[in-house]
């Protein structure tokens, strides 16, 4: 499938950067395991590690309920980068 070759590469994002702590507030460090539809991406597709999908997964749960991310995003509104109008 076209969709799986954006993630071949299989390691941990966040443990190659070495984060010990994922910021709910920080949306550039979210958004490696949000889809474009604000969905968070499963850890076969990402190559997280289970300890960082975890803090990931808590993280983005938390930025949904300060509203920092959308929960659903209308079929129309859909937008190729969503995260470039943040900045
Ligand atoms: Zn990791």
């Amino acid at each position: 499938m076209a969709e799986r070759r954006k993630f071949k590469k299989r390691f941990c994002k966040y443990c190659e950067q070495k984060v010990d702590f994922i910021d709910y507030k920080d949306l550039g460090a979210l958004k490696f395991s949000l889809s474009e539809r604000f969905k968070i991406m499963p850890r076969r597709l990402t190559g997280n590690c289970k300890r960082h999908q975890e803090l990931v997964t808590v993280a983005i749960k938390r930025a949904r309920q300060t509203a920092l991310i959308p929960y659903i995003v209308d079929r129309k509104n859909v937008v190729e980068h969503p995260f470039e109008n943040l900045k």
